[in-house]
């Protein structure tokens, strides 16, 4: 049985991921406004990704019969110094995003609750692939500084991103 205190920390989490989709399309949104409809299309791609994160704890909770609330949203950064600067702030999200997923699997390690422990690993990984994936981009982005064909050629192939929705 899912204890009251877990489930509603992972109900937090299903909130929190919502809140990463916001902190997305906030970017999107920066990368729109600067005529960079790849960089924006990378970032829409994140957010469905991020709505996808948090349907999967959705049907979780109602899996284990908890039922799921939806909390208020915090008002996310709007405005950015530069791509660098968006793609700084997103992996230093992620990075907390990792610290809250280590958190609710202490709880549930404490708890004893495997089937959570089991169900946590899975956003342990993408987490890796998260940090990773911003962390690469971020140091092409440094190594491409000034030189606007390869900037361009970045936005190009952001261009390309799709989001293909997995199985919940
Ligand atoms: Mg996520």
């Amino acid at each position: 049985m899912l204890n009251d205190s877990l489930s509603k920390a992972l109900n937090d989490q299903l909130n929190y991921e919502l809140y990463s989709a916001h902190v997305y399309l906030a970017i999107a949104a920066y990368c729109s406004g600067e005529s960079l409809d790849g960089f924006a299309n990378f970032f829409m791609v994140q957010a469905e990704e991020e709505k996808f994160h948090a349907m999967k704890i959705y049907k979780y909770l109602n899996d284990r019969g908890k039922r799921v609330t939806m909390a208020g949203m915090d008002t996310p950064l709007n405005e950015y110094k530069s791509t660098l600067d968006a793609f700084e702030h997103a992996f230093e999200h992620e990075q907390e995003v990792t610290r809250r997923i280590y958190h609710l699997s202490d709880l549930a390690m404490n708890d004893r609750e495997h089937a959570t422990i089991q169900f946590l690993k899975w956003f342990i990984d993408e987490q890796v692939e998260e940090e990773s994936m911003f962390d690469t981009i971020i140091n092409k982005l440094k190594r491409i500084d000034k030189d606007s064909n390869a900037f361009f050629m970045m936005d190009a192939e952001f261009a390309l991103r799709t989001f293909t929705p997995p199985a919940l």
